[in-house]
């Protein structure tokens, strides 16, 4: 652990203590991938290193309980558990696919028209970062940009799904900033360095269940000061309907993450900067900038 880490963990704990006081102890059996419905308690699946061992886990509280396999498959607990404060947490899940909606809040639009379809792009999964890993920029990276986002984790096999059962297919939520290289996304033939850059995807703290994705708060911070804040409800295309069309191009696995769009203005990063990204209910996802 770096030093600077420490103190940002105990922070994150805390932030992640208040999310979850609320929190109903779950059952037996916590994990069956299907409809994350707003009538079952929200449950908040990590994935995380302990002493050298990666594991997921279901956090209540500041405690961590051991399951016996990934939460995407009908994981079990073990009966272990293990202080927060105790462990590095990674990105939740490791996808297959890292997709993204472009241009799905009209606040970002400025004086575009709403498209008429989803406008989508890939990530790369070589992008994802954890909770408190950092953002690195290559020397040629001069105009990084963060973009707050809801993120989508599909929970099973999604392919030509009627938008009314695209629920069925939605594990949870998460939070994700969708880093993005405003020059690169300007001048180069494609986005792969733009949005596919090494440490372009920071995603968690948690993958939650039981949320109402359809209304959720999402929050940018860049060190301390609210740059982004708007309800997922101002989505131009909500959950169901990007998973719906998504699936119609290709064949969604589960892991696999769909970031839904930043909502407002974004700016650019510097090196030493410290980015947040809040989903209601979800936690906080903190992120240092550094040069590589
Ligand atoms: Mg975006």
């Amino acid at each position: 652990m770096n030093a600077h880490e420490a103190p940002a963990h105990l922070a994150l704990s805390v932030a992640i203590a208040v999310a979850f006081s609320t929190l109903a102890p779950a059952g037996p059996v916590i994990a069956t991938p299907g409809p994350s419905s707003p009538q079952e308690d929200p449950v908040h699946y990590v994935r995380y290193d302990h002493a050298g061992t990666v594991s997921y886990g279901i956090l209540e509280g500041d405690t961590l309980h051991r399951l016996d396999r990934n939460f995407l498959d009908s994981a079990r607990r073990t009966g272990d558990t293990v202080p927060l404060g105790d462990v590095k947490l990674l990105a939740p899940v490791t996808p297959s696919k890292v997709i993204a909606v472009g241009l799905n809040y009209r606040s970002h639009l400025g004086d575009r028209e709403p498209a008429a379809y989803p406008g989508l792009f890939t990530k790369l999964p070589t992008s994802i970062i954890g909770p408190e890993d950092e953002i690195l920029l290559t020397a040629d990276a001069g105009n990084v940009h963060y973009e707050g986002e809801l993120v989508i984790v599909i929970g099973k096999e999604a392919r030509d799904v009627p938008e009314e059962r695209a629920g069925e297919y939605v594990f949870g939520v998460t939070a994700g900033n969708d880093v993005s290289e405003r020059d690169w996304q300007r001048d180069d033939l494609q986005w792969f360095r733009a949005k596919g850059a090494d440490t372009f995807g920071p995603l968690g703290p948690a993958v939650v269940t039981g949320l109402n994705y359809d209304d959720l708060l999402v929050q940018t911070r860049l060190n301390g000061e609210v740059r982004q804040s708007q309800s997922s409800a101002d989505l131009v295309f909500g959950v169901h309907a990007i998973v719906s069309y998504v699936s119609r191009y290709v064949t969604l696995l589960p892991g696999d993450v769909i970031y839904t769009g930043t909502p407002g203005s974004t700016a650019a990063m510097q090196p030493g900067d410290v980015v947040e990204v809040e989903v209601q209910g979800v936690g906080i996802l903190r992120n240092r900038v550094a040069r590589r």
